[in-house]
């Protein structure tokens, strides 16, 4: 059995993202409109209907607008650690009982063949946490809306067939830009975001020969441009001897696009 994924939306405006095994269909987030979900998952001929559950990630709104939608429109259970529940329930409108799942920290859960591992992350949300799956020693890794990688995190996403990594501004552009300081502070704090030099870094500790696909995700519309994070992120790939091509690609992810379904 193969790990199929699809990064169906990814930035400040909204994200959620696909992976399947065999009959097991996750959505993580949906933090879009449930419409636009729908429209996303039909651009890569995904049907909602077949949808397993959903993970969410954290309380933000770019990962929960379409949550509440999403979930009694094809009756989901939707699994989150208990602190992200408390600051999220009551935006998500009515739910069932049996449509409240926990995840916690650190968990590793096991939905049919696909193995699911939760890691903490360091993020202004009430228990911020992202996820690993795993299957027949295959790999995929989800780590946006972070501060900093720590060497935990390191250790945890290590070896990943893929990345789903967090590229989110310039610090450059970041600086000079329109936002205020305190806005600043908080995005470039250890509680923010990944900046592309800090994810590259990054990724120049976790990938190994294993190492097909990396994504950059989570990009700012303001402060970044797609161009740009590739470039800053090949750069550092580059100059500390990680070569790019047909073994190891770099892709784009969008705000408003699904990525084409990658099977790993
Ligand atoms: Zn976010
Ligand atoms: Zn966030």
């Amino acid at each position: 059995m193969t790990l199929r994924f699809s990064v169906l939306a990814s930035g400040s405006t909204g994200n959620a993202f696909y992976i399947e095994s065999g009959e097991e269909k996750i959505l993580v987030d949906a933090g879009l409109s449930g419409k636009k979900i729908e429209q996303l998952m039909d651009q890569v001929q995904l049907d909602p209907n077949e949808l397993s559950r959903i993970l969410v990630t954290h309380e933000h709104s770019d990962h929960i607008k379409g949550l509440g939608i999403m979930a009694r429109r094809y009756n989901l259970p939707i699994y989150a650690n208990e602190k992200t529940w408390t600051a999220m329930e009551g935006q998500l409108g009515k739910l069932s009982v049996d449509q409240k799942f926990l995840f916690n920290m650190e968990e590793t859960k096991s939905f049919g063949s696909l193995d699911v591992e939760s890691f903490g992350v360091s993020h202004d949300a009430a228990d911020p946490m992202f996820y690993t799956f795993h299957q027949d020693g295959k790999k995929v890794a989800l780590v946006t809306d972070l501060g900093y990688v720590s060497e935990r995190i390191k250790k945890t996403v290590e070896g990943a067939d893929a990345y789903i990594f967090e590229s989110n501004h310039d610090v450059s552009m970041l600086r000079m830009g329109r936002y205020p300081w305190n806005v600043k502070r908080r995005i470039l704090g250890d509680s923010g975001h990944v900046s592309n030099e800090d994810c590259a870094l990054a990724l120049t500790d976790v990938i190994t020969d294993q190492t097909k696909r990396i994504y950059l995700a989570h990009l700012s519309l303001d402060n970044n441009m797609k161009d740009l994070a590739r470039m800053s992120v090949q750069d550092v790939l580059k100059e500390r001897g990680f070569e790019l091509g047909s073994r190891l690609e770099l892709h784009d992810t969008d705000p408003s696009s699904a990525t084409p379904i990658y099977e790993v």
